[in-house]
């Protein structure tokens, strides 16, 4: 078992499960967070020091994301990003030691 960060553990087998309450995040082999909750919305649910630039300084609309553990509710990832973006979070932990693969 290994930490990912504070609030995700790997398991031995590549399964992703809540630092806080031992949900399971994802099973071997599914896609990085599969399990967790998704939150979005506007910007300005990141907080009162995040907001969209005034002009935009992408063409693209951009919006909050949140992924939260499922049984407790601990935020797991936060991030602004493009609203068109679906495929930036489809990593896969194979298993312990093996590097994180992305657009898979
Ligand atoms: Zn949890």
């Amino acid at each position: 078992m290994s930490m990912l960060d504070d609030n995700v553990r790997c398991g031995d087998d590549g399964q992703l499960t809540c630092a806080r309450c031992a949900a399971v995040l994802a099973a071997a082999g599914e896609r990085h967070l599969h399990r967790a909750l998704l939150r979005t919305g506007e910007v300005s649910l990141a907080g009162p020091h995040v907001r969209a630039a005034d002009p935009p300084v992408v063409n693209e609309r951009v919006e909050f994301r949140q992924l939260l553990c499922p049984s407790c509710g601990t935020a797991l990832l936060t991030e602004v990003v493009a609203a068109a973006d679906r495929d930036t979070r489809t990593a896969t932990v194979p298993g312990r030691g093996a590097p994180v693969r992305r657009g898979s």
